[in-house]
Protein backbone atom coordinates (compact mmCIF):
# COMPACT_ATOMS: atom_id res chain seq x y z
CA UNK A 1 0.00 0.00 0.00
CA UNK A 2 2.77 2.15 0.58
CA UNK A 3 4.00 1.73 -3.04
CA UNK A 4 1.30 3.33 -3.91
CA UNK A 5 2.37 6.72 -2.46
CA UNK A 6 4.68 9.38 -4.48
CA UNK A 7 6.91 12.06 -3.18
CA UNK A 8 7.41 14.61 -4.96
CA UNK A 9 10.11 16.90 -4.78
CA UNK A 10 9.83 20.20 -6.96
CA UNK A 11 13.53 22.09 -8.21
CA UNK A 12 15.08 21.05 -5.04
CA UNK A 13 18.54 22.92 -4.55
CA UNK A 14 20.65 20.69 -2.12
CA UNK A 15 21.81 17.16 -2.88
CA UNK A 16 22.03 16.39 0.91
CA UNK A 17 18.13 17.47 0.90
CA UNK A 18 17.32 14.47 -1.49
CA UNK A 19 19.36 12.04 0.21
CA UNK A 20 17.85 13.12 3.41
CA UNK A 21 14.01 12.50 1.80
CA UNK A 22 15.12 9.31 0.41
CA UNK A 23 16.54 8.08 3.88
CA UNK A 24 13.00 9.44 5.48
CA UNK A 25 11.23 7.68 3.32
CA UNK A 26 12.83 4.42 3.73
CA UNK A 27 12.56 4.77 7.92
CA UNK A 28 8.62 4.65 6.95
CA UNK A 29 8.80 1.62 4.58
CA UNK A 30 8.15 4.20 1.40
CA UNK A 31 10.29 3.97 -1.76
CA UNK A 32 8.80 6.01 -4.62
CA UNK A 33 10.57 9.63 -4.87
CA UNK A 34 9.92 12.04 -7.93
CA UNK A 35 12.02 14.66 -8.41
CA UNK A 36 10.55 17.77 -10.74
CA UNK A 37 13.36 19.25 -12.87
CA UNK A 38 15.96 19.11 -10.09
CA UNK A 39 18.50 21.53 -9.56
CA UNK A 40 20.86 19.52 -7.48
CA UNK A 41 22.59 16.11 -9.05
CA UNK A 42 22.39 13.15 -6.95
CA UNK A 43 25.70 13.54 -5.97
CA UNK A 44 28.04 12.18 -2.86
CA UNK A 45 26.36 13.87 -0.66
CA UNK A 46 22.95 12.86 -1.34
CA UNK A 47 24.21 9.14 -1.46
CA UNK A 48 26.00 9.86 1.59
CA UNK A 49 23.17 11.63 3.71
CA UNK A 50 20.93 8.84 2.02
CA UNK A 51 22.59 6.53 4.84
CA UNK A 52 21.81 3.26 3.41
CA UNK A 53 19.18 4.09 1.07
CA UNK A 54 20.48 4.55 -2.03
CA UNK A 55 18.62 2.15 -3.29
CA UNK A 56 15.78 5.03 -3.65
CA UNK A 57 17.88 7.32 -4.99
CA UNK A 58 18.79 4.48 -7.78
CA UNK A 59 14.88 3.90 -8.50
CA UNK A 60 14.67 7.98 -8.69
CA UNK A 61 11.88 9.10 -11.40
CA UNK A 62 12.97 12.63 -13.03
CA UNK A 63 10.58 14.30 -14.30
CA UNK A 64 10.26 18.11 -16.58
CA UNK A 65 7.18 19.06 -15.27
CA UNK A 66 5.16 18.73 -11.85
CA UNK A 67 1.99 18.20 -14.37
CA UNK A 68 3.72 15.08 -15.41
CA UNK A 69 4.74 13.93 -11.98
CA UNK A 70 1.17 13.92 -10.60
CA UNK A 71 0.09 12.94 -13.89
CA UNK A 72 -1.96 9.04 -12.71
CA UNK A 73 -2.78 10.06 -8.96
CA UNK A 74 -5.94 10.20 -8.18
CA UNK A 75 -4.98 12.21 -4.88
CA UNK A 76 -2.57 15.14 -5.00
CA UNK A 77 -1.40 17.07 -1.70
CA UNK A 78 0.48 20.04 -1.53
CA UNK A 79 2.46 21.21 1.42
CA UNK A 80 3.17 24.29 2.81
CA UNK A 81 4.64 26.67 5.23
CA UNK A 82 2.30 29.36 5.82
CA UNK A 83 -1.41 30.34 4.08
CA UNK A 84 -1.70 31.19 0.45
CA UNK A 85 -3.78 33.70 -1.54
CA UNK A 86 -6.74 32.16 -2.48
CA UNK A 87 -7.63 29.42 0.32
CA UNK A 88 -8.03 25.67 -0.47
CA UNK A 89 -8.82 22.87 1.72
CA UNK A 90 -6.28 22.49 4.46
CA UNK A 91 -5.53 19.17 6.35
CA UNK A 92 -3.02 18.33 8.89
CA UNK A 93 -0.93 15.57 8.32
CA UNK A 94 -3.29 12.98 10.28
CA UNK A 95 -6.06 13.63 8.10
CA UNK A 96 -3.74 13.29 4.93
CA UNK A 97 -3.04 10.11 6.15
CA UNK A 98 -6.76 8.91 6.74
CA UNK A 99 -7.79 10.76 3.46
CA UNK A 100 -4.70 8.69 1.75
CA UNK A 101 -5.85 5.09 3.97
CA UNK A 102 -9.00 5.68 2.31
CA UNK A 103 -7.81 6.33 -1.80
CA UNK A 104 -5.12 3.38 -1.55
CA UNK A 105 -6.92 0.28 -1.15
CA UNK A 106 -9.37 1.57 -3.94
CA UNK A 107 -6.63 1.37 -6.14
CA UNK A 108 -5.57 5.33 -6.54
CA UNK A 109 -2.00 6.17 -6.43
CA UNK A 110 -1.43 9.24 -4.11
CA UNK A 111 1.39 11.90 -4.84
CA UNK A 112 2.80 14.34 -1.96
CA UNK A 113 4.30 16.96 -3.51
CA UNK A 114 7.12 19.46 -1.38
CA UNK A 115 8.29 22.61 -2.76
CA UNK A 116 11.82 24.65 -3.28
CA UNK A 117 13.78 25.32 -0.30
CA UNK A 118 13.91 28.72 -0.77
CA UNK A 119 10.97 29.98 -1.68
CA UNK A 120 8.20 26.51 -1.48
CA UNK A 121 5.19 25.54 -4.09
CA UNK A 122 4.44 28.18 -6.32
CA UNK A 123 0.28 29.35 -5.85
CA UNK A 124 0.18 27.74 -9.81
CA UNK A 125 1.66 24.38 -8.10
CA UNK A 126 -0.53 24.31 -5.01
CA UNK A 127 -3.64 24.84 -7.12
CA UNK A 128 -3.39 21.74 -9.11
CA UNK A 129 -3.73 19.81 -5.55
CA UNK A 130 -6.62 18.48 -4.17
CA UNK A 131 -5.60 19.52 -0.91
CA UNK A 132 -3.13 21.30 1.01
CA UNK A 133 -1.58 20.08 4.44
CA UNK A 134 0.36 22.31 7.11
CA UNK A 135 2.50 20.84 9.45
CA UNK A 136 1.57 22.24 12.55
CA UNK A 137 4.32 24.95 13.88
CA UNK A 138 4.93 27.40 16.12
CA UNK A 139 3.56 30.52 13.96
CA UNK A 140 6.76 32.64 13.95
CA UNK A 141 9.07 29.92 12.93
CA UNK A 142 6.42 27.72 10.45
CA UNK A 143 9.13 26.98 7.80
CA UNK A 144 10.91 23.07 8.83
CA UNK A 145 13.46 21.57 6.39
CA UNK A 146 12.37 19.77 3.55
CA UNK A 147 13.88 16.42 4.22
CA UNK A 148 12.41 16.78 7.50
CA UNK A 149 8.47 17.49 6.01
CA UNK A 150 8.71 14.60 4.62
CA UNK A 151 9.70 12.57 7.66
CA UNK A 152 6.74 13.59 9.30
CA UNK A 153 4.67 12.95 6.60
CA UNK A 154 5.82 9.45 5.76
CA UNK A 155 5.58 8.68 9.58
CA UNK A 156 2.00 9.56 9.23
CA UNK A 157 1.33 7.56 6.11
CA UNK A 158 2.74 4.91 8.16
CA UNK A 159 0.31 5.16 11.41
CA UNK A 160 -2.48 5.60 8.87
CA UNK A 161 -1.53 2.23 6.58
CA UNK A 162 0.59 -0.09 8.28
CA UNK A 163 -0.12 0.31 11.78
CA UNK A 164 -3.79 0.87 11.16
CA UNK A 165 -3.81 4.42 13.19
CA UNK A 166 -6.41 6.05 11.35
CA UNK A 167 -8.23 9.52 12.49
CA UNK A 168 -11.42 9.88 12.53
CA UNK A 169 -13.22 10.38 9.10
CA UNK A 170 -15.86 9.67 7.58
CA UNK A 171 -14.65 8.55 4.18
CA UNK A 172 -16.51 9.34 1.28
CA UNK A 173 -19.68 9.85 2.83
CA UNK A 174 -19.15 6.67 4.63
CA UNK A 175 -19.28 3.97 1.87
CA UNK A 176 -17.00 2.34 -0.51
CA UNK A 177 -17.10 3.70 -3.47
CA UNK A 178 -17.78 2.28 -6.67
CA UNK A 179 -15.52 3.57 -9.03
CA UNK A 180 -11.51 4.96 -9.03
CA UNK A 181 -10.94 8.70 -8.52
CA UNK A 182 -10.47 10.62 -12.27
CA UNK A 183 -6.60 11.07 -12.12
CA UNK A 184 -4.87 14.21 -12.19
CA UNK A 185 -4.36 14.31 -15.80
CA UNK A 186 -8.03 13.54 -16.39
CA UNK A 187 -8.88 16.50 -14.30
CA UNK A 188 -6.56 18.53 -15.91
CA UNK A 189 -8.21 17.41 -19.51
CA UNK A 190 -11.44 18.06 -17.74
CA UNK A 191 -10.47 21.66 -17.09
CA UNK A 192 -8.94 22.44 -20.83
CA UNK A 193 -12.55 21.36 -22.13
CA UNK A 194 -14.19 23.63 -19.67
CA UNK A 195 -11.96 26.56 -20.44
CA UNK A 196 -12.57 25.93 -24.36
CA UNK A 197 -16.40 25.28 -23.84
CA UNK A 198 -16.44 28.48 -22.05
CA UNK A 199 -14.95 30.49 -24.37
CA UNK A 200 -17.24 28.89 -27.17
CA UNK A 201 -20.20 30.38 -25.11
CA UNK A 202 -18.99 33.48 -24.68
CA UNK A 203 -18.94 32.84 -20.62
CA UNK A 204 -15.50 33.18 -20.30
CA UNK A 205 -13.27 36.36 -21.96
CA UNK A 206 -10.18 34.64 -22.50
CA UNK A 207 -8.32 38.20 -22.40
CA UNK A 208 -9.53 38.72 -18.80
CA UNK A 209 -9.75 35.15 -17.29
CA UNK A 210 -9.17 36.84 -13.63
CA UNK A 211 -9.38 33.04 -11.40
CA UNK A 212 -11.96 31.74 -13.34
CA UNK A 213 -9.95 28.51 -13.69
CA UNK A 214 -8.25 28.76 -10.53
CA UNK A 215 -11.10 28.68 -8.36
CA UNK A 216 -13.15 25.34 -10.73
CA UNK A 217 -10.41 23.76 -10.41
CA UNK A 218 -11.13 24.29 -6.11
CA UNK A 219 -14.22 23.34 -6.41
CA UNK A 220 -13.67 20.19 -8.73
CA UNK A 221 -10.54 18.95 -6.44
CA UNK A 222 -12.00 19.63 -3.41
CA UNK A 223 -15.21 17.54 -4.95
CA UNK A 224 -12.48 14.91 -5.95
CA UNK A 225 -14.61 13.43 -8.75
CA UNK A 226 -14.34 9.75 -10.08
CA UNK A 227 -13.96 8.54 -13.81
CA UNK A 228 -17.21 8.67 -14.49
CA UNK A 229 -18.18 11.94 -13.11
CA UNK A 230 -15.57 13.04 -15.74
CA UNK A 231 -16.96 11.93 -18.75
CA UNK A 232 -20.24 12.91 -17.72
CA UNK A 233 -19.29 15.79 -16.87
CA UNK A 234 -17.06 16.12 -20.24
CA UNK A 235 -19.88 14.94 -22.44
CA UNK A 236 -22.17 17.94 -20.73
CA UNK A 237 -19.25 20.10 -22.03
CA UNK A 238 -18.98 18.81 -25.42
CA UNK A 239 -22.94 18.95 -25.77
CA UNK A 240 -23.08 22.50 -24.89
CA UNK A 241 -20.34 23.01 -27.49
CA UNK A 242 -22.92 21.51 -30.13
CA UNK A 243 -26.20 22.16 -29.17
CA UNK A 244 -28.99 20.39 -31.10
CA UNK A 245 -30.72 23.03 -33.66
CA UNK A 246 -34.13 23.62 -32.40
CA UNK A 247 -36.68 20.98 -34.12
CA UNK A 248 -33.89 18.63 -35.07
CA UNK A 249 -35.27 14.75 -33.61
CA UNK A 250 -33.50 13.37 -30.30
N1 LIG B 1 10.45 29.42 2.68
C1 LIG B 1 9.48 28.56 2.09
C2 LIG B 1 9.43 27.25 2.81
C3 LIG B 1 10.19 26.25 2.11
S1 LIG B 1 10.42 24.86 3.11
C4 LIG B 1 8.12 29.18 2.14
O1 LIG B 1 7.96 30.16 2.81
O2 LIG B 1 7.19 28.64 1.52
C5 LIG B 1 10.50 23.62 1.85
C6 LIG B 1 9.30 22.71 1.77
O3 LIG B 1 9.19 21.97 2.98
C7 LIG B 1 7.97 23.40 1.60
O4 LIG B 1 7.71 23.74 0.27
C8 LIG B 1 7.04 22.27 2.06
O5 LIG B 1 6.95 21.30 1.06
C9 LIG B 1 7.82 21.69 3.23
N2 LIG B 1 7.44 22.32 4.51
C10 LIG B 1 8.22 23.08 5.30
N3 LIG B 1 7.55 23.47 6.40
C11 LIG B 1 6.31 22.95 6.30
C12 LIG B 1 5.14 22.98 7.13
N4 LIG B 1 5.11 23.63 8.28
N5 LIG B 1 4.06 22.31 6.70
C13 LIG B 1 4.05 21.63 5.53
N6 LIG B 1 5.13 21.57 4.72
C14 LIG B 1 6.24 22.21 5.10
Amino acid sequence: MLGQIHIVMVNTTHSGNIGAAARAMKNMGLSRLTLVDPIAVIDEDAIQRSSGAADILQQVRIVPTLQEAIAGCGLVVGTSARSRHIPWPLMTPRECAAKAAQAIPAGNEVALVFGRESRGLTNEELHLCNAHVHIPTNPDFSSLNVAQAIQVLSYEMRLALVEGQVADDTGQWGVEWDYPLATHAELDGLFAHMEQAFIDTGFLDPNTPKQLMSRLRRLYQRAAPDKIEVNILRGMLAAMQNPRKQGESS
